[in-house]
């Protein structure tokens, strides 16, 4: 009789697992509390505009790719627009820099924008590369927690390369070491936000992310961010998988230490296994309230949340581009305030994130469709509605002067994000958009794994869990949850 899984939660990496579960040829179910599949990976259509909810970057293509290849797909069915540049940046001074999709011409506009060497942007950027290469098939591609998948000539490698990677220091100063300019180190500490981490305190080892934008950069699907939602979903089903969409799950059935099933408010459903994509704070407290939680595990520091803006703006601006970051001169003490203070510095960093300019049909005619995203700490009860109109008042003053008109009267549709919906709408805990954040060297270490130390049959995929934070990651988690089911099952 074949094998039967629950998939608790359809955000990418529940996708995913559900996906490669029923290649396994077990039935697989997959329960999600929204009446619509994606989790954050969500598009809302409002009088004419397309927003993407959520994620507005993809990096790392290949790990759709891979689920595509495992359904005997071909990848090119899943067409990405074309996108001229990979991020355009706007200084407080004035400095623009239109990072285009060539390398040669990033080193050549960070050098003459920016004065630094050229030479030392392409060593940069080359161990940037060096390190991602190493770093990524041991920390992102395998289980950290067992160790026989770790073993061999690329964690020997690895860790003779540890020096390098510059562990006690921190990415800041590692970026303030490389380059002379204070706009360079800038635009180079941005990466720790693929994590919803602290620049300042996260380890340098985290400047390798550079490489999958700067070195390989972004791609964004034809249709939006929204495509990855739809073709996976469009997949699974494909797949024979079933979904329960708008059916929370309320309880994850353990009898003798091993899993039975789960409870919604429709009914008990048996299973042998069951994949967590939920919030793994969220599954111990509400799903596995009796179990035994780990403790310090579940007590990291969490990553950030936002505040955004959707706005359906009545103009077209030549000046901006998709991905488009606003800095403000005060970074450090726009991070300290979102991780120390859990407040919004007045004048933070402005990320937009216009889709219109390349997806055909995302804004009417000669209109853009914004998505403005701040910084916001996690929702520790802090007044969400004072900062939204106070950060919405500062998002106008700030574009306004950019573009050299009041962007106020061209707003015709409106509709923001806080910390609170995120945690009410994707169950993230305390509205963290990442899970656990990556301020400190052994963060790796202490994120729960993808399977039950407790619990035979259990297992976890999603950015609260190994490796992280971010569309490549959760993907990631969910090879890795499959893959540990499949050795403890004996399906490989
Ligand atoms: C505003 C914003 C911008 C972002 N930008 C980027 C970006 O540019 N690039 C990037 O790579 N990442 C970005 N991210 C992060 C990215 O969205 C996430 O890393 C990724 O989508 C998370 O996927 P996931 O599968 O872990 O979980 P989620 O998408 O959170 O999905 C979890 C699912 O589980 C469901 N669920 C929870 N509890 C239950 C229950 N009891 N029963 C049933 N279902 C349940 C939820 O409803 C949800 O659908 C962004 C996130 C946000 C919010």
């Amino acid at each position: 009789m074949s094998k039967k899984a629950i998939v608790i939660g359809s955000g990418v990496a529940g996708l995913a697992a559900s996906i490669r579960l029923a290649q396994k040829g077990i039935e697989t179910h997959v329960f999600e509390a929204n009446d619509f599949p994606g989790g954050k990976i969500n598009s809302r259509l409002v009088n004419g505009y397309r927003f993407d909810q959520g994620p507005s970057l993809l990096t790392c293509p290949e790990y759709i790719e891979e689920i595509y290849t495992l359904c005997g797909k071909d990848f090119k069915s899943f067409e990405m627009a074309d996108l001229k540049s990979s991020f355009k940046y706007f200084f407080n001074d004035g400095t623009v820099l239109d990072l285009k999709r060539d390398n040669e011409q990033v080193v050549n506009e960070i050098a003459d924008k920016l004065g630094e060497d050229p030479e030392t942007v392409e060593k940069y950027l080359k161990k940037a590369e060096k390190n991602y290469r190493l770093i990524a098939p041991l920390f992102i591609e395998r289980s950290l927690h067992r160790w026989r998948g770790l073993l061999g000539k690329q964690l020997r490698q690895a860790l003779l390369k540890l020096p390098s990677y510059k562990l006690m220091s921190t990415m800041h100063q590692e970026n303030s070491r490389a380059f002379k300019n204070p706009r360079t180190v800038q635009i180079f500490n941005r990466f720790a936000q693929y994590n919803g981490s602290h620049p300042y305190m996260a380890p340098a080892m985290m400047n390798m992310i550079s490489h999958l934008e700067i070195n390989i950069h972004p791609v964004l699907p034809k249709n939006g961010m929204i495509q990855i939602t739809e073709s996976l979903y469009a997949l699974a089903k494909e797949q024979g998988v079933q979904f329960h969409l708008g059916e929370p799950v309320e309880k994850i059935i353990v009898e003798n230490r091993k899993i039975q099933g789960i409870k919604t408010s429709k009914g008990t459903y048996s299973s042998d296994f069951v994949v967590s994509n939920m919030d793994i704070s969220f599954t111990y407290e509400k799903l596995l309230p009796n179990a035994k939680h780990p403790k310090k595990t579940l007590s990291q520091e969490k990553s950030s949340s936002v505040l955004a803006f959707y706005w359906g703006i009545k103009k077209s601006f030549d000046q901006l581009e998709v991905h488009n970051m606003i800095f403000s001169d005060t970074d450090k003490e726009e991070f300290d305030a979102v991780f120390h203070d859990k407040s919004i510095h007045a004048e933070p960093s402005i990320y937009l994130y216009v889709s219109s300019k390349i997806v055909e049909g995302d804004a009417p005619k000669g209109c853009e469709n914004w998505f403005v995203l701040l910084n916001a700490p996690i929702n520790q009860g802090q007044d969400w509605d004072k900062h939204l109109a106070e950060k919405r008042a500062f998002v106008i003053k700030k574009m306004s002067a950019l573009l050299g008109e009041d962007i106020a009267p061209l707003i015709e549709v409106e509709e923001a994000l806080d910390p609170r919906i995120v945690e009410s709408k994707y169950h993230g805990k305390f509205g963290s958009i990442y899970g656990n954040a990556s301020n400190n060297r052994f963060s790796a270490f202490y994120r729960h794994p993808n399977y039950s130390k407790e619990i035979v049959g259990l297992y976890f995929a999603g950015v609260s869990v190994h490796p992280g934070g971010g569309i490549p990651l959760a993907l990631n988690s969910a090879k890795i949850a499959c893959e540990c089911l499949f050795q403890d099952s004996k399906l490989v």
